[in-house]
């Protein structure tokens, strides 16, 4: 029996049309199959579809074809119609012509708008709030890559302890802050004490209570809260405290302290009490005689107390200064029309001197001598009762001031008819007592004053007396 294929049999099986039909596939699927294999391809590198930040540029990921072994990238022809300036979804076409061949591939771009808007607090993202107050908004910024103006489309919800802001773009990204709120109050309330924390007086003087206001961050005005404790007797010299205190509802407190010096009358206005001392003072420098009169007195041992003005130099201060004597002011200008018009005037020039003072030694001086002295008549001429004010305006202010009761005559009687270092002498020796402090008025600007003080210096160290400094 001859054996045939089952291919064969199925084969003579069909009539004449089928197998024409049969033909035409195989010649299909043949066809195909090259075309599949050798047919040139275009390969994308990266994604199909990419996904693009509004205005975000676009980079493209590469692409190949490759035919037979021969590479025809350069061949590509790409055609890209991405605008990122409007979202959207785009294609980018990527074309090959290879005689006979023509193939085409394409990649999606969608411009979208996939960033939050960005939401930002003015003031703390923890709020403290006063306790009895309700928060007051301090406001919030938002900005967005896309949409212009998002500020209204913020959405406020206020609960007790926190505040949450949220806002959503055009794209329906959603940013969601909160702010939290802490009520307490751990602030202070502010003290202030009006007039000068350093009070002097004479006794027999009135004390009288400045003022002083205290407000608080969450309560407001509490002056009339404030407690104060101490008192002052103004019959007995001695440093008196006053102390002011002042809480707030939430107990946070605030305290100050007054000093109140009552001086002795002799103290103030001698500035010494006790009988046989001397002080050397001089007024008007520095001055011709200033350097001088720091060698007698470096020599001698001696400490002075020098009342300066705005004139002379600054190193003869500062070696003063440097050598224990004490640096106190007699006004800038000492220009009596001027410094006894008011009593604004006179701190005003007041104030020249003691910035100079303070600049060359670093120290703020307290120490005074009125220009005449505390009781001249001069005065009257410029401002009828000037002296009365001053002298309580300026213990006020925390300033002593001293007068003399040995006038040198350097700059009165001995400058007009003698001016020689032996009237200066004769003026100043006459006149010393053991019964008393002696406070010496002399004139560092003058040359014979200086040629008269080692001799004066001598003297009183002869006789019994002590040189005392300004304390
Ligand atoms: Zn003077």
């Amino acid at each position: 029996m001859e054996k045939k294929s089952a291919l064969k049999t199925y084969w003579s099986s069909l009539e004449k049309r089928e197998k024409i039909i049969f033909l035409f596939f195989l010649f299909i699927l043949t066809c195909s199959f090259f075309y599949l294999i050798f047919f040139p391809q275009i390969h994308l590198k990266g994604k199909q579809e990419i996904k693009l930040n509004y205005q975000e540029s676009y980079k493209e990921p590469g692409y190949s074809a490759e035919f037979l072994g021969k590479d025809l990238s350069s061949k590509i022809h790409v055609k890209n119609s991405v605008d990122i300036n409007h979202l959207g979804t785009y294609q980018i076409e990527y074309s090959l012509r290879t005689f006979p061949f023509y193939t085409k591939t394409v990649r999606k771009v969608t411009v979208g708008d996939y960033e939050k808007p960005v939401l930002t607090l003015k003031g703390s993202e923890t709020a403290r709030v006063c306790p009895n107050q309700e928060y007051q908004e301090e406001g919030y910024e938002v900005t967005d890559n896309y949409d212009k103006d998002l500020k209204d489309q913020v959405k406020v919800k206020k609960e007790k302890d926190k505040i949450t802001y949220t806002v959503t773009d055009s794209s329906k990204n959603k940013t969601t802050i909160t702010r939290h709120l802490k009520y307490e109050d751990v602030e202070k309330p502010e003290l202030t004490l009006k007039g000068s924390q350093t009070m002097s007086l004479e006794v027999g003087q009135t004390y009288k209570e400045p003022g002083y206001q205290a407000i608080d961050n969450c309560n407001g005005n509490l002056t009339d809260k404030v407690t104060v404790e101490g008192s002052v007797n103004t019959s007995k010299a001695g440093t008196y405290e006053l102390h002011y205190k002042i809480k707030d509802e939430s107990g946070n407190e605030t305290t100050a302290t007054r000093k109140v010096q009552v001086y002795a009358k002799s103290y103030v206005s001698s500035g010494c009490g006790y009988g046989g001392d001397i002080y050397l003072t001089f007024d008007d420098g520095p001055g011709a005689g200033t350097s001088k009169i720091l060698d007698v007195l470096k020599e001698e041992g001696v400490k002075a107390t020098f009342f300066v003005t705005a004139s002379g130099s600054d190193a003869l201060i500062k070696r003063a200064y440097q050598e224990g004597h004490t640096i106190a002011l007699h006004t800038a200008s000492h220009n009596y029309a001027k410094i006894y018009s008011s009593v604004d005037n006179y701190f005003a020039d007041l104030k020249v001197v003691s910035d100079r003072v303070k600049r060359i030694t670093g120290v703020e001086s307290k120490y005074i001598r009125f220009p005449g002295g505390s009781s001249n008549t001069i005065s009257r001429n410029y401002h009828l009762g000037i002296m009365t004010a001053l002298t309580n305006e300026v213990l006020n202010r925390g300033y002593k001031y001293f007068d003399w009761n040995i006038d040198s005559n350097d700059a009165g009687a001995c400058a007009s008819k003698n001016p020689t270092a032996s009237c200066v002498y004769e003026h100043v020796t006459k006149y010393l007592s053991k019964s008393r402090c002696n406070m010496v008025l002399m004139h560092d600007v003058k040359n014979y004053t200086a040629d008269a003080l080692r001799d004066i210096i001598r003297y009183g160290k002869e006789n019994g007396y002590t040189f005392k400094e300004k304390n």
